[in-house]
């Protein structure tokens, strides 16, 4: 390497100096750490070989077709689909949560041409932020259903009164993220198929977790009525960021998340997923990932991944003012206050994250929401638990602990209600600058602003904020 190259990586390490660590299990959302070295060595591999692949075109590259069909069996297999499951590798979760839903609406216009009235995605209000995205992306209305605070679920029942003729999908999450609890996916999969319409199960997080964890009710392709799943390869399948897999068991439905043109003078279009040009390394370090893991590697890491979340799970349960929420069913885990102890005793589960944060384990908030009918989900703070987390598990637990003694019995931070309206809110800029200065961020004081603004108000805020968070220097005077 020359020296010239050498200045620019070290240049690029010093950007990389301000990260958050990707490795060690001290960051508990985000990233999925194996604990493998020699496997994201091989995920690396694999990359460059491709790196001047274009996967827009696997006629031309075939490689594309042959990493991607691999990877389709394979979750296929994992996930129980049918043989003529189809389905695609996308570029995340978001990516395959849009092209269901944008297949789902498709199908419902194919089948009843000249039909104009709006259509709804029907889901719970747990189900992932993408499906919010994807219904605002492709013109449709997001039906959210309220869940049980105390379960983080609902009842199939309650989510069945929402199908009307309109909607195009209903969704369960297997997990949902905020709180790691399991949708009662055979009910919901029961009412839409009874209804006619397509169910997703959105297992982005648990797609390659699940299938090794003991005690799982029926989740995946095998339940009756599931028309589409989604499983990211780049969470609990250790590959790096930037794959996921989406898996349709409806041929009709599958053709449906394809564009294709031929009313342009340029090369003929044809695209099963959202991009047109696209890179194969993230599709070739997948590959390389689940081809050297298999089935059984999965199975080892997911025991280490049930061990310690289930050790972290009595850490909680054992910690004063504090209460995990629900039942979660898999890695993930949300904490809230425990309501039943006195006031003196209860746990801000945002001032603990700030605490255990000072002990050098990166916890994520979670605002608090007011529901459709008026019931608050708590605000809670997020962990999520990977093979890396067994190694710092003591660690872990005693940051736990005494970051819960750090703040027992403060009050909770909220923001106050803005009296003079915008006028009277902290600038997002000014915030944003002093993030990028100082590398710190008062995340309890954003939340508490987020669980008090009016949604599109604090939208619009976030907006703002990392707008000019990543904003270019301005050019020379
Ligand atoms: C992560 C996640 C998504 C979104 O996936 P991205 O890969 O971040 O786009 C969707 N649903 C669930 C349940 C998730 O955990």
């Amino acid at each position: 390497m020359s020296e010239h190259d050498e200045q620019v990586l070290a240049r690029l390490d010093t950007y990389r100096a301000h990260d958050a660590p990707t490795h060690g299990g001290r960051v508990l959302s985000y990233v999925y750490d194996s604990g493998l070295a020699e496997l994201d060595a091989l995920a690396g591999q694999a990359a460059a070989r491709v790196q001047a692949v274009n996967g827009l075109d696997p006629t031309t590259f075939p490689s594309v077709a042959l990493m991607q069909a691999d990877l389709l069996v394979f979750a296929r297999e994992v996930l129980h689909g049918p043989p003529a499951t189809g389905g695609a590798v996308t570029s995340g979760g978001t990516e395959s949560i849009m092209l269901a839903v944008l297949a789902a609406r498709e199908r419902w216009r194919q089948t009843r041409p000249g039909d104009g009235r709006t259509l709804r995605v029907v889901a719970p209000s747990t189900a992932h932020a993408a499906f919010h995205k994807a219904a605002h992306y492709l013109g449709l209305e997001m039906v959210t259903v309220p869940v049980d605070p105390r379960t983080g679920t609902l009842e199939a029942d309650r989510l069945a009164e929402h199908l009307d003729e309109t909607t195009v999908l209903a969704v369960a999450s297997a997990p949902a993220y905020p709180h790691g609890v399991l949708d009662p996916v055979a009910g919901i999969a029961a009412a839409a198929a009874e209804r006619g319409i397509p169910c997703h199960v959105d297992a982005c997080v648990g797609g390659f977790v699940l299938p090794w964890w003991e005690g799982t009710p029926p989740w995946d392709l095998s339940v009756p009525g599931v028309t589409s799943i989604s499983a990211d390869l780049h969470k609990f399948g250790y590959a790096p960021k930037g794959a996921s897999v989406l898996l349709v068991t409806d041929p009709a439905l599958d053709r449906a998340r394809y564009y294709a043109l031929t009313d342009w003078p340029g090369y003929p279009v044809v695209n099963p997923t959202v991009l047109g040009s696209r890179s194969a390394m993230s599709l070739a370090a997948a590959w390389a990932v689940v081809t050297r893991l298999g089935a059984q590697g999965y199975a080892e890491l997911t025991a280490g991944v049930a061990g310690v979340t289930s050790a972290v799970r009595q850490v909680v349960d054992g910690i004063p003012g504090l209460q995990v929420v629900g039942e979660p069913i898999g890695p993930l885990l949300a904490v809230g206050t425990d309501p039943a102890v006195p006031d003196h005793v209860q746990v801000d589960p945002h001032a603990w994250a700030q605490a255990v944060a000072a002990r050098g384990f990166v916890l994520q908030g979670q605002p608090a929401l007011t529901q459709a009918d008026g019931t608050v989900l708590a605000r809670t703070t997020h962990l999520t638990l990977t093979p890396a987390s067994v190694g710092v598990l003591d660690e872990l637990g005693a940051a736990l602990r005494t970051g819960a003694d750090d703040v027992r019995g403060q009050a909770p931070r909220h923001a106050a209600a803005p009296a003079d309206g915008p006028t009277d809110l902290p600038d997002p800029v000014a915030l944003a600058r002093a993030a990028r200065e100082t590398g710190e961020l008062d995340l309890p004081a954003v939340l508490a602003l987020i669980e008090t603004l009016p949604r599109a108000q604090s939208a619009r805020l976030l907006v703002d904020f990392l707008a000019a968070f990543t904003a270019p220097p301005t050019g020379r005077a």
